[in-house]
């Protein structure tokens, strides 16, 4: 892969790695103090992440869909929500843990609403911090901000699940074979890097720098290879339909 593929598919930590140039050029004691700092959080996620990958792994094996549907779903309604909200609220660990976790829920079918709420109940509200805050800063303060922290979950929520829609949330849906009616490309994710043309050249081609369907029949024995490529694609850009 060359130099300016990498940096434009990799935006982000390119960025940050020019930044730690320009800062070891102007700055070097700084530079140091963060690179010092960025291993401290490097290490904690190395030391988290591959524990919520097993948790998460076995709730998603483990836990039935229809569990998942009745507890966080779209029709769960005010029952699923404080669900929710508990969940997020007794859950431990930093708020990047609960990105993997949110994913897997939302493929097994939670509401995006759900989603929000777990996700910021997770990130502010912690049930033991509640204790140490009120002897702080007494049980009034505490009690208010807990308060209006929670009418603003419930409201972003809210409004988070009116404006976005799952479809537009890459994940990977679960469907059996008899229910898969072809593969979807959503272009605006494509970058492409033409992974999916060299895996199944039968089907996809690249056309100005976006993936395109050669073929729309899908073949019962390429589903596997399917899925593979779905799982592959760097962008989350191809699901079934
Ligand atoms: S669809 Fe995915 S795998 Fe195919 S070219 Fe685009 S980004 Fe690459």
């Amino acid at each position: 892969m060359n130099i300016m593929k990498f940096v434009k598919t990799n935006k982000l930590l390119s960025g940050v790695f020019i930044a730690y140039i320009f800062l070891f050029m102007t700055m070097p004691d700084k530079a140091v103090l963060s690179v010092k700092n960025s291993m401290y959080y490097i290490i904690e996620m190395l030391e988290i992440m591959p524990v919520i990958f097993v948790l998460t792994s076995i709730v998603e094996v483990w836990v039935p869909k229809e569990v998942i549907l009745k507890g966080f779903g779209d029709k769960s309604g005010i029952k699923g929500n404080v669900l929710s909200f508990v969940l997020g609220s007794v859950s431990a660990g930093p708020i990047y843990a609960a990105f993997p976790v949110c994913k897997m829920l939302l493929k097994k079918g939670a509401s995006i609403m759900n989603i929000v709420i777990i996700l910021s109940a997770w990130a502010v509200i912690k049930v033991p911090m509640l204790a140490n805050e009120a002897k702080f800063l007494g049980v009034k303060f505490m009690s208010i901000r807990w308060m209006l922290t929670v009418v603003s979950i419930f409201v972003m929520a809210y409004i988070v699940s009116v404006i976005v829609k799952k479809e537009s949330i890459p994940i990977d849906k679960e469907l059996k074979i008899e229910e898969i009616n072809g593969i979807d490309i959503r272009e605006q994710y494509c970058i492409g890097c033409g992974l999916c043309k060299k895996l199944l050249p039968d089907y996809f081609e690249i056309f100005n720098k976006k993936a395109k369907l050669k073929n729309t029949e899908i073949k019962n024995q390429e589903i596997g290879e399917f899925k593979r490529i779905i799982e592959k694609c760097p962008a989350k850009a191809i699901s079934f339909k």
